[in-house]
């Protein structure tokens, strides 16, 4: 039976770089049924929501989104529709691979190969409870550490590490300081790791973390931490291996998961056939081995990092005189 997957084509340069990942997935001859939803400014033009019941029904039905960025106007009734999707269906796992490639501006263009595992769905992130004083002098939020959020995610973790064949996770923390928090999220981690003797598992506060990161990244391969830390380590993560244009993720719950690129609508190039589509194609890939074909996700990864060393038609971001087009046709020629 064909599977289907809904698709959000987004905002900015969100349309272009969907384009050009369908042209890829074509060539790759994956089999999928598009079902073509909106959210965001799209969909606040078309429909007058930024996330209609219609996509809502389309992610629930079809339980894998590949969705391109979006923009949530201020005032617009969310703070964030992505913070917004996570929530509802608790999207739980923040998936995020930093791989070095050829050819890209990284000070380490060979030997990272990680996988940042963010908890999704609660810690200071979460933003709960965010009061001021009546004076405007005090403000207070909650952080709200949960032995089941700690113990899915970190489970999710584990088992990422024994489906791809990796070999350690680090569990990343602030326990020493943040005693109730990450010293639950920290207790429960141990216990965790104690039912997987096939990984080996370390810890590291989450400040010797990012000095090691920054000196040493090769030394990682799979790291686990709660939301607000992964949040920023992520990031730090895509910095290292080039920068948001090759920075894909993953989010992902029991009964739904959406695949994107890391990096939002880029307004100042949006239209101007500049942007790099190689995030959402990691995205893409990303979904390919969640979908049971890795086979598949292994030829688009391999295909990108051939269309980079070869240097051909890439994107102004990776200095190239490319445009998103003509990008996507030469890794689609490769595959
Ligand atoms: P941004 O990621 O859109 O852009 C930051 C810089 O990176 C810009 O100079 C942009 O041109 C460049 N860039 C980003 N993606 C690129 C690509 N694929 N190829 C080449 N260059 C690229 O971040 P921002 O400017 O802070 O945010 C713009 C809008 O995107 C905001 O409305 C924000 O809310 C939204 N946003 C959406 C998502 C999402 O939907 N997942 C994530 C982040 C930001």
């Amino acid at each position: 039976m064909t599977q289907t997957i809904t698709v959000i084509r987004g905002d900015g340069i969100g349309p272009e770089i969907m384009e050009a990942t369908l042209h890829v997935l074509e060539a790759l001859q994956v089999g999928l049924a598009y079902e073509f939803a909106d959210a965001g400014l799209a969909a606040l033009e078309k429909t007058g929501e930024l996330l209609p019941a219609a996509t809502m029904d389309s992610i629930r039905r079809n339980r894998v989104a590949l969705k391109s960025p979006l923009t949530t106007p201020v005032g617009g009734g969310f703070s964030s529709i992505n913070v917004e999707l996570r929530k509802r269906f608790d999207l739980y796992a923040n998936v995020r691979p930093a791989k070095s490639f050829p050819n890209t501006r990284s000070r380490f263009p060979s030997g990272v190969d990680l996988i940042t595992v963010r908890e999704n769905t609660e810690g200071a992130y979460s933003a709960e409870g965010q009061e001021l004083s009546a004076d405007g002098d005090t403000a207070t939020s909650i952080t709200k550490t949960t032995r089941r959020g700690s113990e899915r995610i970190v489970r999710y973790a584990f088992d990422l590490a024994r489906r791809t064949g990796r070999k350690q996770v680090t569990v990343v923390h602030k326990a020493n300081i943040l005693k109730s928090t990450s010293g639950l999220f920290l207790k429960v981690a141990r216990e965790v790791a104690a039912q997987y003797p096939d990984i080996a598992c370390n810890e590291l506060i989450v400040d010797n973390c990012c000095m090691q990161l920054v000196m040493r990244p090769e030394q990682f391969d799979i790291i686990v931490t709660t939301n607000l830390f992964g949040d920023i380590i992520s990031d730090l993560c895509a910095g290292l291996v080039g920068g948001l244009g090759l920075a894909p993720g993953a989010n992902i719950g029991t009964d739904a998961a959406i695949f994107e690129a890391v990096h939002g609508t880029a307004p100042d190039i949006a239209g101007q056939g500049k942007a790099n589509p190689c995030a959402l194609l990691l995205g893409a890939a990303q979904m390919l081995d969640h979908l049971g074909m890795p086979d598949k996700a292994t030829r688009l990864r391999a295909a990108i990092v051939a269309t980079l060393e070869a240097k051909d038609s890439l994107t102004p971001d990776l200095g190239g005189s490319g445009n998103t087009m003509a990008f996507a046709r030469a890794i689609a020629g490769r595959l």
